[in-house]
C-alpha cells in the first residue's frame, strides 16, 4: 500500500484548477448576449403565465391520458405562437394502458363523521359503487401470520398497518443548498461512500416483500378495498404513486387508497380499542385501451449556420405527472422553465448556429419511457447496439427536474472535458447563485437515457426548497408551492447554457462510451 503524501493532492488540485481556468479561458463568451438573456428572463419573464397553464389548467398529466394529450396540444399551439418551428407531439412507441381517476370519496361515518383526506393509487381499479363496512385492521410481521385472517376478508375494507409514528419535526420544511453543501458537491465522493448496499436497503426490500405477500393474500381472499397510510407526509399531505401496472394484460390489483397519516391513524387507534368503525369509500377509475401510443412534445428554433444547423442542442423536462397534485414541482416547473428558456432566446431574436430543440418527455415516472423511446428512435438502439445517423449530431441535452429551486450549477455527469466549459459559462451568472460544477452523476431523470448511450446529457443542480419534505409525488405538488423567482432564474441560466452550446465552435466533448457497460442507474424520479 502506498502512503499518500499530503502535499501531492494539493498540488494536483492546483494543477487541475489551472487546467480548468485555461480551458475555460478559451470559451468565447458573448457578454452582451448574457445581459440581454438576463433582462428578458428576469425583467420580462412569462414563467408565471406558463406555470398557470401547465400546473392549473392542463394538469395533472398521467402518461397517454386524454389530459396529457390536451396539454400537449396546448404546448404545441403555444410553441407556434412563440414562433418556434416543427412543434408537434412526436410518437415514441407504445406506452401501455393509461389510467384516469374519475371520482373519489371516503369518510368515516361512525363513531363520528370525518371526511377522509386520501387519494386512490394510480393504475388501481374503481370500487363497485360505494363500499360500506367495518374496516379490518390486519397487522402482520411475517407472511405466515396472514393465515389467521383466512376466510375473514371477503368484501372487506382492509387496513394494512397499525398506526404510524408521526414525530414532530424541528427541521425547516424548506432549504437551500449551503456554501458547504455546494463545496462538498464539487469534490468527488469518497470511494467508500459509493457502496449501494446498506442495512436500510435490506430492511426496505424485506418490507416490500411482505407488502407483496399481503397484496396477494388480500386479492385471493376477495377484499373490496385496501386503505394504507401515506408513507411520510403530515398536515394532510398524501404521497401516492402507482399501485398497478401499465402493461397490457397485467393482472388487476385491488382498489387501493392512500390516506393522510393523521386520518389513517385516528381510525387505526379507535380499532385498536375494539370500538367498531364504519367507513364508506367510492372510487371510479378508468383504464384506457391497451397499448396506447405515447408521445413527447417537441419544438425547435432552427439553426442558421450552413455547416452546423444539422447539429442539435436539446433541453427539456418531463411532461407527465402523478395524479394527486398537479405535478407543479415534478416536473411542471422543468417544462415551464425549458419553454421559457426558448421563449427568451426567441424573444431577443437569437439566430442559433445549431438547432435548439425543446423536448417535454412522457412517462418519466415509469422509468423514462418517453425519453428512452426518443433516444432509441433518434440516436442509439441499446438492444441492437446500433447507432443512428443523428447520434453524431447531438451536442448536448440539458434537463431540469429537481423541483422549483433555482439553478446552483450543473452535474457534469463524469464528463471531465465538459466540466471546465461549464465553469466558464457559469462565470457571468455566478451572482445569480449558479456557480458550481460537479463531476458527480445524478440519477433518476431523463438525462440518463442520453448518458447511458454516451451522449452528453446533463441535469442542473437545484436548491431543494420543499421538494423532499412536501411536494415530490404528493397532493401538495401544486402551483402555490412553486417559487416563481427561482424559476425565472432557472430559465435565464438554462437559456444561457443552451445559447452557448448552440453557438460555440465545437459540439460539447463526450466521455468514453462502452456499449457493453451495464444499464442506466436509477435513483429517483
Ligand atoms: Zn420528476
Amino acid at each position: 500500500m502506498i502512503k499518500r503524501q499530503p502535499g501531492r493532492s494539493f498540488v494536483l488540485v492546483i494543477l487541475l484548477v489551472l487546467f480548468a481556468v485555461q480551458i475555460g479561458a478559451q470559451e468565447k463568451l458573448d457578454l452582451q448576449m448574457v445581459q440581454r438573456i438576463r433582462r428578458e428572463g428576469l425583467e420580462n419573464s412569462q414563467i408565471a403565465d406558463l406555470l398557470i397553464y401547465l400546473c392549473d389548467v392542463h394538469a395533472p398529466r398521467l402518461p397517454a391520458s386524454p389530459q396529457y394529450v390536451k396539454a400537449g396540444e396546448w404546448v404545441v399551439a403555444k410553441a407556434k405562437e412563440l414562433g418556434l418551428a416543427n412543434a408537434q407531439m412526436e410518437p415514441y412507441g407504445t406506452f401501455g394502458r393509461s389510467w384516469e381517476l374519475q371520482k373519489f370519496y371516503a369518510a368515516m361515518t361512525s363513531p363520528q363523521y370525518l371526511p377522509l383526506i386520501g387519494y386512490p393509487k394510480a393504475w388501481t381499479p374503481g370500487t363497485n359503487g360505494v363500499v360500506k363496512g367495518n374496516p379490518v385492521l390486519i397487522s402482520v410481521r411475517t407472511a405466515a401470520e396472514l393465515e389467521k385472517y383466512k376466510g375473514k376478508l371477503k368484501g372487506a375494507i382492509v387496513m394494512t398497518q397499525g398506526p404510524q409514528d408521526l414525530p414532530i419535526s424541528f427541521e425547516p420544511g424548506a432549504s437551500r443548498l449551503s456554501d458547504e453543501d455546494l463545496r462538498k458537491l464539487e469534490l468527488a465522493p469518497e470511494p467508500a461512500a459509493r457502496s449501494p448496499y446498506s442495512a436500510r436497503m435490506a430492511e426496505m426490500a424485506a418490507q416490500q416483500q411482505l407488502q407483496q405477500a399481503v397484496s396477494k393474500f388480500l386479492q385471493a381472499e376477495g377484499a373490496a378495498v385496501v386503505l394504507e397510510p401515506s408513507r411520510g407526509g403530515k398536515d394532510g399531505t398524501v404521497f401516492v404513486a402507482s399501485g398497478g401496472s401499465r402493461m397490457k394484460g397485467a393482472a388487476m390489483p385491488l382498489p387501493s387508497v392512500v390516506l393522510a397519516i393523521e386520518h389513517y391513524n385516528r381510525i387505526a387507534r379507535i380499532l385498536q380499542k375494539n370500538i367498531p368503525v364504519e367507513i364508506e369509500v367510492e372510487v371510479q377509475a378508468r383504464f384506457t385501451e391497451d397499448d396506447l401510443p405515447g408521445t413527447n412534445v417537441i419544438a425547435e428554433i432552427p439553426g442558421v449556420d450552413k455547416k452546423l444547423k444539422s447539429e442539435v442542442v436539446m433541453l427539456g423536462g418531463h411532461f407527465d405527472t402523478w395524479h394527486s397534485g398537479t405535478g407543479a414541482t415534478d416536473d411542471g416547473a422543468g417544462c415551464a422553465v425549458a419553454l421559457e428558456a426558448v421563449r427568451i432566446l426567441k424573444a431577443i431574436g437569437v439566430q442559433p448556429r445549431r438547432t435548439i430543440r425543446l423536448a417535454l418527455w412522457d412517462a418519466e415516472e415509469q422509468a423514462f419511457v418517453g425519453s428512452r423511446g426518443y433516444v432509441t428512435n433518434h440516436f442509439y438502439d441499446r438492444v441492437k447496439k446500433e447507432k443512428k445517423p443523428e447520434y453524431d449530431k447531438l451536442s448536448a441535452y440539458f434537463n431540469l427536474d429537481n423541483g422549483s429551486g433555482k439553478v446552483r450549477g450543473i452535474y457534469a455527469q463524469g464528463n471531465s472535458a465538459a466540466a471546465p466549459i461549464f465553469a466558464a459559462w457559469l462565470e457571468p451568472v455566478r451572482d445569480l447563485g449558479a456557480a458550481t460544477v460537479t463531476l458527480r452523476n445524478t440519477g433518476g431523470t431523463d438525462h440518463l437515457p442520453f448518458d447511458g448511450v454516451g451522449l452528453p446529457g446533463f441535469q442542473f443542480i437545484q436548491d431543494v426548497l420543499e421538494y423532499n419534505t412536501l411536494t415530490h409525488h404528493s397532493n401538495m405538488d401544486v402551483y402555490d408551492h412553486l417559487s416563481r423567482g427561482d424559476l425565472m432564474q432557472a430559465a435565464t441560466v438554462m437559456a444561457w447554457f443552451v445559447y452557448n452550446a448552440a453557438m460555440r465552435e465545437e459540439m460539447l466533448p463526450r466521455k468514453f462510451f462502452d456499449p457493453n457497460a451495464p444499464g442506466m442507474q436509477r435513483i429517483r424520479n
